[in-house]
């Protein structure tokens, strides 16, 4: 018997089963897909919120400080590529300084002083590319990016080197109360018997909690986004909100923090067909608000587009609980800023185990460190496509990763059988041609290292049809 099941590899499953290995008890995390970081964990914004956008008063506000201050010792830990650059709100209207008043409050309340209002003069200075057309705003030195997948990687990685069991590729089913007093987690490949459940499935938490008789009520909401290429990023040195609304947080410019630019997410409820389609409409809207803050942004230099689904609770905040059934926990209703609480969820997560007695001793060999697999390269680094040697061999132009970085990614206990699983731990497609020129040498890497015919490489890591994208080209042609 299994002291706890975490239901979920998202960045809250992968985070709460890192911060329980630390204890001296036998965890397994099940997740329906191949891979971790494949729900609302892949495709978001990748920004550690101020603690500001968090709610006083409610769970939100409690978490998001919380996790917002843990970034910088995790990074130091995991390796996952994390930048503290700041960011910062624009007031366009005199309505947006009391949008902004309120936030600088709303922080000072869950304990952020850092809010620093800023002149027009003054915001221009530091980001000359945003609109002239602002009337001032403010600035949050404690605002980070990170990219969401690469820290739900390390995370697991980590989680996995102290001892969790990952059963991925397996769906959990069913969940009833067994005769010694523990559960039975049914999943598509069988069952698992644990004394604790945690419910950490994103936007099918409420599924879960059904199998409880416990009821959570989750409301899928989309955003989708544009990346731009490199050359785009010094358009952006921080991260650049617009005053939030009702739905969320509005458009941002910002740069990711493997140096490119992103525009987006819009916030659009979705009632039946639940997609991570892209559509010209939104794309559109987006680029149009995108523009009013940094209006000079190259479409032509668009790389991509994608989108993701938020997971929103009936009340807006997040369900992090035990649940009505003993012996079940809810980390549940996760939307935005859930990337920067998920640190602090598992804290609080281990804390409520603590207090229930569930978990009690720390382990004696516990190792919080993981090695990262991305290796920045010095600018003079050239590297050779034919080279013999793996960590001079370019495998993907455009992103520079070597077949040192790609066997390394491979060799982290995760089976790795998609060539997306490599784009997400190593960058080797993601870069101008998107894997045109890199994917058969991907592919031909990847089974060579597993001994397996490349026909058994696929590009997508999910089983599910892929979503419908708008032709890039589309985008490039936009004004
Ligand atoms: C557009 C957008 C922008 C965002 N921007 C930010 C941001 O900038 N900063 C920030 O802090 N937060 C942001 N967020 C929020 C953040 O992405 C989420 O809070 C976070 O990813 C939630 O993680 P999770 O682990 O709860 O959910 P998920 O990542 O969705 O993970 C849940 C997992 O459970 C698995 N699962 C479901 N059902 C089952 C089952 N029956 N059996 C087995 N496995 C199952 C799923 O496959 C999935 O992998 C954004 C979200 C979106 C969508």
């Amino acid at each position: 018997m299994l002291d706890i099941v975490i239901i979920g590899g998202g960045v809250v499953g992968c985070a709460i089963a890192r911060t329980l290995s630390k204890y001296d008890v036998d965890i397994a995390l099940v997740e329906r897909e191949k891979d971790v970081s494949l729900g609302a964990s892949k495709a978001n914004s990748g920004i550690v919120h101020g603690g500001y956008a968090g709610k006083y008063g409610t769970q939100k506000g409690k978490f998001c400080i919380r996790g917002n201050a843990m970034y910088p010792q995790l990074e130091k830990e995991l390796n996952f590529g994390f930048n503290p650059i700041g960011g910062v709100m624009l007031a366009f209207e005199p309505e947006d300084f009391e949008v902004i008043e309120k936030q600088i409050e709303n922080g000072k309340k869950v304990g952020q002083n850092d809010m620093v209002r800023m002149s027009r003069d003054a915001m221009l200075t530091m980001l000359p590319h945003v609109n002239p057309a602002i009337l001032g705003g403010v600035y949050i030195p404690s605002i980070g990016i990170a990219s969401p997948y690469e820290l739900t990687i390390a995370l697991a990685e980590n989680a996995m080197a102290n001892g969790v069991a990952f059963h991925l590729g397996q769906t959990v089913t069913g969940l009833k109360r067994n005769e010694v007093g523990g559960f039975d987690v049914m999943t598509d490949h069988g069952m698992l018997q644990t004394k604790v459940v945690i419910n950490a499935a994103g936007r099918y938490s409420g599924q879960i909690a059904a199998m409880v008789d416990d009821e959570i009520m989750i409301k899928p909401r989309k955003g989708q986004y544009i990346l731009l290429g490199k050359d785009q990023a010094h358009l952006a040195s921080k991260v650049i909100f617009q005053t939030p609304g009702p739905k969320g947080k509005g458009i941002l410019v910002t740069p990711t923090v493997r140096g490119n630019l992103m525009i987006g997410p819009d916030a659009e409820d979705l009632m039946q067909d639940v997609n991570t389609d892209t559509t010209v409409e939104n794309l559109t809207a987006i680029v149009e608000k995108a523009r009013q803050s940094v209006p000079a942004f190259d479409l032509r230099r668009s790389l991509t587009t994608f989108s993701g689904v938020r997971a929103i609770a009936a009340d807006g905040d997040f369900i992090v609980e035990r649940s009505a059934c003993e012996g079940v926990y809810h980390a549940a209703g996760i939307d935005s800023p859930g990337f920067t609480s998920s640190p602090a969820i598992a804290a609080y997560m281990a804390e409520l185990l603590l207090e229930d007695g569930i978990i009690q001793r720390e382990k004696e060999a516990w190792s919080p460190e993981r090695r990262g697999i991305v290796i920045p390269k010095a600018s003079d680094f050239k590297g050779d496509l034919e080279s013999d040697d793996p960590e001079k061999h370019i495998i993907c132009r455009c992103e520079r990763v070597t077949e040192a970085e790609i066997v390394d990614a491979m060799s982290r206990g995760i089976l790795l059988d998609s060539t997306d699983a490599i784009k997400r731990r190593t960058r080797a497609g993601m870069g101008n041609c998107q894997g045109q020129f890199c994917g058969s040498r991907v592919k031909a890497l990847m089974a060579e290292t597993l001994g397996v015919d490349p026909e058994q490489i696929s590009r997508r890591t999910e089983t599910a049809p892929p979503p419908q994208r708008v032709d890039i080209q589309t985008i490039r042609k936009m004004k």
